[in-house]
């Protein structure tokens, strides 16, 4: 079989042969009974790493974040996040079609909002207008090419939030990424989050799933609305052990993936081919594809090297480093785009 190099996003990655030996002896029960020990195991685990109260594991991410929303707004409140967010822009409208809450879109940097802003999109107490109830972060941001937030940022965020009485979600599918290029601690989110989603199945390497973390009551809610939203199951432990392997075994290995990342971009930056490369601060590379290439072109040339990237806009290529991508490989693509 060839190589197969898929940069295209860090949720194509396969368990590892230790990490199937955890899921295969896994002990489990029906999680709807509350009868699942790993999945129980898993919720503690995770709730303790960040300092915080409780946790629920759900299928993916989409259903963390839009359990927080729902459980977090009435229909007809206004969500305040940034325009790049992938609660607005991947979540199939979700904002809308599960709570029925309304969106102020802020134009941030790189998919990062500022406290300033946060505070001048705050509706003031008028029957006219949406009720401004809930702040959505989303650190590492996606769309932002893997930016990362500054801590004191979030702070701020934080009491503009609990001076107007908005809570404050976290979209943290790459948090794990943001801890570790700032080597910043999980329980510093915790204390300033109401609600924090992360992903086991992007950077760490699950096949499935997602937790989301909060206090005792607002997870009590949580597991109400999971049941509503289809997302109650049974025999997942096996699901929950692999998500336990990982945040013991794959956490600091993201390191890795950062310095791929920057490997690829300073050679992607020698090409006449390129145009802007977004800052890489984690393990995503989003670049700007010009001149004698388009990057449908560049997608298919590197797919003849058995090299996977993703164009994502007609302008745009994004490649992403991941648990699957060893060093021999980077090496490989480097090789091949020098070759272009
Ligand atoms: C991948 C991702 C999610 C969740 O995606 P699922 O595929 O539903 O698990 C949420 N937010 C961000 C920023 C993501 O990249």
């Amino acid at each position: 079989m060839p190589l197969n190099i898929d940069f295209r996003s860090d949720t194509v990655t396969r368990p590892t042969p230790a990490m199937l030996e955890a899921m295969f002896t896994a002990k489990v029960g029906d999680d709807v009974f509350g009868e699942d020990p790993s999945i129980i195991a898993l919720e503690q685990k995770a709730a303790q790493l960040f300092g915080m109260e409780a946790g629920l594991f759900c299928p993916s991410g989409t259903m963390t974040n839009q359990i927080a929303i729902k459980v977090h707004t009435q229909p007809g409140d206004e969500v305040i996040c940034d325009a790049l967010s992938h609660i607005y822009l991947y979540e199939g409208g979700g904002i809308a079609f599960n709570s029925s809450a309304s969106v102020r879109l802020l134009q941030g940097n790189r998919g990062r909002i500022t406290a300033q802003q946060v505070l001048s999109a705050i509706n003031p107490t008028d029957i006219h207008k949406p009720q401004s109830t809930l702040v959505s972060l989303e650190n590492t941001s996606n769309r932002g090419g893997g930016s990362c937030y500054q801590v004191d940022e979030i702070e701020a965020i934080k009491n503009i939030c609990e001076a107007h009485q908005l809570k404050l979600h976290l979209d943290g599918a790459r948090l794990f990424n943001a801890l570790v290029a700032t080597k910043e601690k999980p329980t510093t989110y915790g204390l300033l989050f109401d609600s924090i989603s992360i992903c086991l199945s992007k950077g760490l390497g699950t096949p499935v799933g997602s937790v989301l973390l909060g206090t005792q009551s607002f997870i009590q809610k949580a597991k109400r609305v999971r049941k509503v939203f289809g997302g109650g199951m049974r025999q997942a432990g096996y699901l929950a052990a692999a998500g336990i392997y990982a945040l013991d075994h794959h956490i600091n290995r993201l390191a890795q993936d950062h310095a791929h990342a920057k490997l690829i971009a300073e050679c992607l930056q020698k090409k006449d081919f390129v145009g802007e490369i977004m800052p890489v601060e984690t393990n995503i590379i989003i670049f700007e594809v010009k001149g004698r290439l388009t990057p449908m072109q560049f997608a298919e040339l590197m797919e003849k090297q058995h090299i996977k990237v993703m164009p994502i806009s007609p302008t745009q290529v994004r490649m992403v480093l991941h648990l699957d991508i060893h060093p021999s490989m980077v090496q490989l693509t480097i090789d091949a785009i020098n070759d272009l």
